[in-house]
């Protein structure tokens, strides 16, 4: 402890060393002075060309670990990174997620020879995946991936959900979490559509914005904050051929009206960070676009922050996109845009490289400094110079009781009721069910990718309290005394052949009276979870077909990241129920649902496609709508989707009346106030979200079929009826038009909600 003490005590004195020095200096004027506080810029003049170098370079903690340990540091290695190569940042986890006294120790050791050894006593920046909660610590508490945050409709939950993830983050003595995906997911074949929020630029807003201000809470330094990162910047998301990291190409106009918005908002609700798509887009890779990084992130968006590549996609611009001739010139070209920050992170080239390359001419110093001056502001806004060790403060808040509870209320209200035939849900109290499929006793396919693995598909490095599908069916039967009784052969890897033998299904089936079918994906993430084909695999349609030959009722439970194609079997089914990747609680949240003891609410985020072949979302054009079956025939039926976005079933049922609006005609500065009467006409209380949508009429830019523009989710008990509000402003309009811009253009607007429709004038 007092070591630790003296080191701190040395490093404040070089650190005021250094203020002192830069207020004796004159030759230092740094072009974005103004951006950085006095430390930093002080702290700059004083640091070598190295050291700066250094900070900007990130790698991956295997390049510190002793090779036959995933948790033991090489105190050599460490001292290459640190001493030799003046390493800034580092991240990531060697295998799988590590115990809060192993991330301590880690944490311990890299700041303790930063902070003493170095010569101005900077401290590292460590930065890890926490993505749907603190995903890479043993125990951390993991919420619904965002696709399923997005179908609760609650911002609010998702901000506390955040919360969660910042205090036990905060607590392994990590400041840095390379989350929210803030990419439009419009796109369902892409491998990492479950770390979206789905195909709509409002709700992706909101949800986003709402998450970052949870993590940064206005003031980094405190103990239950984190830096956010909004990603990937930018188009990664909807890559053409539906293939992780595959070019996409995008319009500038939707570029501007569909995919920057997000972005937007997320650098007003003051992100502290960005990582940059590793595709390209338009031919352009994202790492190497001045236009990208400078015009549109900086000039346009107003970012301030830091701008961290992403894995090893720097080399990419020669090894991959083939822009740069060698990797040197890559490194070249990726600073010189405005990457501030190398995700190298498998060795020290980029350090190399750039420090040559400076020494040549060929990156000036000043764009060094620029990139070094958000470093160390951020370290300095983290409050890394005062304490760069876990917080006291903050270790205290691992692993509370009450995260579970918030983990399980995400869920409830992420789980989607798609289809309830004949009301065959909820499940009453003396059936005999058989709960099989693949999705029935495997823990990895409830939470997905970045689940104590990056692939998140071993169930060994989840918490031994983790319950599976029929795990908590069996103790709710145990426990509960409920009056039937439960069969399951199911075993927990979902892709053991029992779990796909049609003939053991009938001949179970013949004991039930009802048969849970859990169907859907496997956990995965990024590269190996790219796929050919939505359909689901045919494995799963032989399944659901040979239950449904039974005639028993088939409740479906679909555990999946992406809409997997299933109108082979739908109409056969009798229940479907989307549970996304619920988390942690998750399986429990499914019981409650199926069992009738929480009303579902959630609404999906996204179009479920019917075909393949046919991905057309909701905010289509009216002319995406042409019948290619009937030639030269237009109309609405054409979006014929599985299940609209939108869609989620109650137990109960709502009904719209009464829309109303304040005003029939608004100037461009005006606003208009809606309201609706919303009533419960069911036997039970029940969660409902009202969506209002604007459809523009007629506009210079063909306009969508209608867009998101507020929704408001609401409790209403039976029989029970309120009234929802809704304000919209003129600029609310707003579309990009053919310069380019955003603007409004005169009209008349129809606003829907639910069935009912009322038209106004823009004048
Ligand atoms: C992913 C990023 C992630 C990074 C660090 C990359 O492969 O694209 O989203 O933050 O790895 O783990």
């Amino acid at each position: 402890m007092n070591n630790t003490m003296s080191r701190f005590e040395l490093s404040k004195i070089a650190f005021t060393l250094a203020i002192l020095f830069f207020t004796y200096s004159c030759n230092f004027k740094s072009p974005e002075k103004s951006e950085f506080d006095d430390q930093v810029s002080s702290l700059i003049s004083n640091m070598s060309l190295e050291e700066k170098v250094g900070q900007m370079t990130q790698v991956t903690i295997d390049l510190i670990l002793k090779d036959d340990s995933n948790t033991e540091v090489d105190p050599e290695k460490l001292r290459t990174a640190i001493l030799n190569k003046k390493v800034g940042s580092i991240l990531n986890v060697k295998g799988n997620a590590y115990t809060l006294k192993e991330w301590h120790a880690i944490i311990n050791q890299i700041q303790d020879l930063a902070t003493s050894e170095t010569p101005n006593a900077i401290p590292v920046l460590y930065g890890i995946d926490a993505i749907h909660g603190a995903s890479y610590i043993q125990g951390g508490t993991l919420f619904p991936h965002n696709i399923g945050m997005a179908a609760t409709r609650n911002p609010d939950l998702a901000a506390q959900s955040a919360n969660v993830t910042a205090l036990e983050t905060r607590a392994a003595g990590i400041r840095w979490n390379f989350d929210p995906v803030v990419g439009m997911g419009r796109e369902p074949l892409w491998s990492r559509f479950e770390e979206t929020y789905g195909e709509d630029v409002y709700l992706t807003s909101s949800m986003g914005a709402s998450v970052i201000q949870a993590y940064e809470k206005n003031d980094l330094k405190k103990t239950d904050a984190i830096a956010s990162c909004m990603k990937h910047f930018i188009g990664y998301s909807v890559p053409a051929s539906g293939k992780d990291r595959t070019p996409a190409y995008i319009p500038e106009r939707q570029l501007r009206e569909i995919f920057l918005p997000p972005f937007q908002a997320a650098v007003d609700a003051g992100t502290s960070t960005v990582m940059i798509n590793s595709g390209e887009v338009n031919g352009v890779p994202v790492h190497g676009s001045e236009f990208f990084l400078k015009s549109i992130l900086r000039d346009e968006l107003g970012f301030k922050g830091l701008a961290v590549s992403d894995w090893e996609d720097i080399i990419r611009l020669h090894t991959r996109h083939k822009i740069a001739a060698t990797p040197k010139e890559a490194v070249k070209i990726a600073v010189n845009a405005g990457i501030d920050m190398s995700m190298i992170p498998l060795d020290y080239s980029f350090y190399d490289y750039l420090v040559e390359l400076v020494n040549e001419g060929e990156v000036s110093m000043a764009r060094i400094d620029e990139a070094v001056g958000r470093i160390l502001q951020l370290k300095l806004d983290l409050g890394l110079f005062d304490n760069p060790l876990p917080e006291n403060e903050a270790i205290k808040n691992f692993g509370k009781e009450e995260f579970k509870d918030l983990a399980k209320q995400a869920a409830l209200e992420s789980i989607t009721l798609l289809k309830n035939e004949s009301n065959i849900l909820p499940l009453s109290g003396n059936k005999r069910i058989l709960i099989a499929g693949p999705g029935a006793n495997n823990i990895p396919s409830l939470h997905g990718s970045w689940s104590f693995t990056w692939q998140g598909n071993n169930s060994n490095y989840y918490p031994e309290s983790t319950q599976t599908i029929v795990e908590v069916f069996s103790s709710y039967f145990a426990e509960e005394g409920f009056n039937g009784s439960i069969i399951s052969n199911a075993n927990p890897d979902f892709n053991h052949p029992d779990n796909y033998n049609t003939s053991k299904l009938i001949s179970d089936a013949k004991l039930a009276d009802v048969i849970v079918l859990c169907l859907g994906e496997n956990s995965y993430a990024e590269g190996p979870g790219v796929i050919d084909d939505l359909t689901l695999d045919k494995k799963q349609i032989e399944l659901a077909k040979a239950a449904a030959s039974t005639g028993k009722p088939v409740v479906v439970v679909l555990v999946q990241g992406r809409p997997r194609v299933i109108s082979s079997i739908e109409s056969e089914m009798d229940a479907i129920v989307n549970a996304y990747r619920p988390g942690s609680q998750g399986a429990s949240a499914i019981l409650d649902v199926l069992t009738g003891t929480y009303n579902p609410s959630g609404k999906l985020p996204y179009t479920y496609p019917k075909m393949t072949g046919d991905i057309v979302l909701y905010d289509h054009k009216f002319s995406e709508t042409i019948r290619e079956d009937q030639p030269n025939t237009y109309g609405s039926g054409a979006y014929r989707p599985q299940w609209p976005f939108g869609h989620g079933l109650s137990y109960t049922s709502f009904a719209y009346s009464d829309l109303q609006l304040s005003t029939t005609s608004i100037k461009e500065d005006g606003e208009v106030e809606v309201s609706v009467n919303v009533a419960n006409t069911g036997e039970i209380e029940g969660h409902h979200t009202v969506e209002l949508y604007v459809s523009d009429r007629y506009a210079s830019v063909t306009p969508s079929n209608r867009k998101l523009k507020g929704f408001k989710k609401i409790a209403l008990d039976a029989g029970e009826s309120k009234v929802v509000q809704f304000k919209l402003k003129a600029s609310d309009l707003s579309f990009v038009g053919l310069d380019n811009e955003w603007r409004t253009e005169a009209g008349e607007f129809d606003i829907k909600i639910g069935n009912l429709t009322s038209t106004f004038n823009l004048q």
